[in-house]
């Protein structure tokens, strides 16, 4: 802001600089004379005398001995320019407010930055990853899918008893003879180590290279709930331990669903829960689910 206290001094100076014209007194609009003592405002750059803007002699007096660095306002610029003062003061604070938060924002999107960068160095081995993932899930319930498994079937350590059990049991038991013709006798294990001290018994694993036997064989699985010697005794698919795992959630889900809505005939069809038709009694035994 410039500087700026004039008084009567300086008022004659510059009219004898400028023009010969009056300078009139804002306030009272009569001549300021050069006998009379007058301030000029430094903002709106008019003239006034002392008396008409109460502005004491002492005062005054101060102010004409003052440098350029104390400034006066008329009664009507001073109201103004408080007003544009707190004005100031309050565009400076917004501003400050608004460059800390500018700072706190290039912090944060320097760190996103940090971030995206870390993301694409990992991108690219997760992704991998996780297709090696699927392929390698893949490869296993590929390679089991010609696989049976037989649950709860008496485990004395021989591989040849089970071969001959596992004759009768798809001869006699699920009546489907010549299906052993199809089961590949090198396939024929126990899974994991006899321990005859164990309580455990080993499941059994077959590979059958024949849909419609494996199909057939699941079919009439239900028969050996009715067999004495091989009641406990279940058959079901090789499955992963993902898709056990998937399994499982399903059946808990089936449960849930079944318990909150009673009424429905739920079943498990193609990894999926659905409404099925009412079932009678005489094909309620069908579904080939032995696990
Ligand atoms: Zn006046
Ligand atoms: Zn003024």
């Amino acid at each position: 802001m410039a500087a700026k206290s004039n008084c009567k001094k300086a008022r004659k100076e510059k009219r004898q600089t400028l023009s010969d014209s009056e300078e009139m007194c804002e306030e009272c609009n009569k001549e300021v004379s050069s006998d009379d003592k007058a301030l000029v405002c430094s903002l709106c750059d008019k003239w006034f005398h002392i008396k008409c803007q109460r502005v004491s002699v002492s005062d005054y007096d101060f102010l004409i001995k003052s440098d350029d660095s104390i400034q006066w306002f008329c009664k009507s610029c001073k109201g103004a320019s408080q007003k544009v003062f707190k004005m100031l003061t309050l565009v400076h604070k917004r501003q400050d407010q608004l460059e800390s938060e500018m700072k706190n924002l290039s912090k944060n999107v320097q760190e996103c930055n940090g971030n995206i960068t870390d993301l694409k160095a990992n991108l690219h081995s997760v992704v991998s990853c996780t297709v090696k993932d699927i392929l390698d899930e893949k490869h296993e319930e590929s390679a089991r899918v010609n696989n049976l498994i037989f649950f709860n079937l008496k485990d004395n350590g021989n591989i040849s008893t089970d071969k001959d059990t596992l004759k009768s049991i798809l001869e006699e038991v699920l009546g489907l003879p010549g299906a052993i013709g199809h089961v590949d006798a090198s396939s024929i294990t126990r899974l994991g180590k006899f321990d005859n001290k164990s309580v455990r018994v080993r499941p059994l694993r077959v590979r059958i290279e024949n849909r419609d036997i494996r199909g057939a064989i699941l079919r009439n699985a239900f028969r050996m709930k009715n067999n004495e010697q091989f009641s406990k005794v279940g058959i079901g698919r090789d499955l992963t331990v993902k898709q056990r795992e998937t399994n499982r959630e399903l059946r808990n889900e089936w449960a849930i669903k079944r318990k909150d809505d009673p009424n429905k005939n739920w079943g498990i069809r193609r990894d999926k829960i659905v409404e099925l038709p009412k079932v009678t009694h005489t094909d309620a035994a069908g579904d080939g689910k032995a696990n």
